[in-house]
């Protein structure tokens, strides 16, 4: 289901002239936040392709938000003003899967690799650009995410990964860096948008066979 939610995003933006391409990598850095969905299939890819894990760096702190996507939606939807990022500096070191400029799990990587897109090389100006309606749509796709992976947790991919591998057994460190899933608390579209939105859920819906028609009722 995660794949088909990949796909239906990516033929959203299929029409753009994105500037990213193959070498581009500005955007592999560790601050990749996932669910424990999406990282199970990048673990399930290593196995099936006979890797590992990669010796993950413990000497630096990557991004650790201190709210999910929803939990942030919360904050917005309810008027509140969202807790400020206190111990979450950006880390722009490259991503440990990065070889040779190109991404070693490129079929597996997560949607926050998928939506990293820019219509201008970013590696040039230190900027990226995206229409806003493929923002909005980043957004709601992230807050499914999320929802969907009932029972899981979502945080940095030098988190979720060896928490994962490590089953039943997982340290209790890494458990304590991660946060829960949240269901959606509605989602964060702006009226203008709605329509764009409903029409997104509705091929959503029809590629995963689930219902996602009662979520924007405007
Ligand atoms: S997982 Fe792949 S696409 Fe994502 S940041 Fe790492 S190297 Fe880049």
């Amino acid at each position: 289901m995660i794949s088909k939610i990949y796909q239906v995003f990516a033929g959203e933006s299929a029409g753009l002239a994105f500037a990213c391409g193959p070498g581009c990598a500005s955007c592999c850095t560790r601050n990749v936040t996932l669910t424990t969905g999406e990282g199970q299939l990048v673990l399930d890819f290593l196995r099936d392709t006979g890797r590992t894990l990669p010796e993950l760096p413990s000497d630096l702190v990557p991004l650790r938000p201190t709210l999910t996507t929803n939990g942030l939606a919360e904050c917005y939807l309810a008027g509140r003003e969202a807790p400020a990022e206190s111990e979450s500096p950006w880390l722009f070191e490259p991503c440990f899967f990065l070889e040779e400029g190109r991404c070693s799990v490129y079929p597996v990587r997560p949607f926050a690799c998928r939506s990293f897109v820019s219509t201008v090389n970013c590696g040039e100006s230190g900027l990226a650009e995206a229409p806003d309606w493929l923002v909005t749509l980043t957004i709601v796709t992230n807050q499914l995410l999320e929802s969907l992976d009932r029972g899981g947790c979502w945080g940095n991919l030098a988190d979720i990964l060896p928490f994962l591998d490590g089953g039943a057994g997982a340290d209790s460190r890494l458990a304590a860096r991660l946060l829960p899933n949240l269901p959606l608390p509605g989602l964060l579209v702006a009226p203008a948008e709605v329509r764009m939105v409903k029409n997104y859920l509705t091929n959503l819906g029809k590629a995963t066979g689930l219902d996602f028609g009662g979520l924007l009722r405007r």
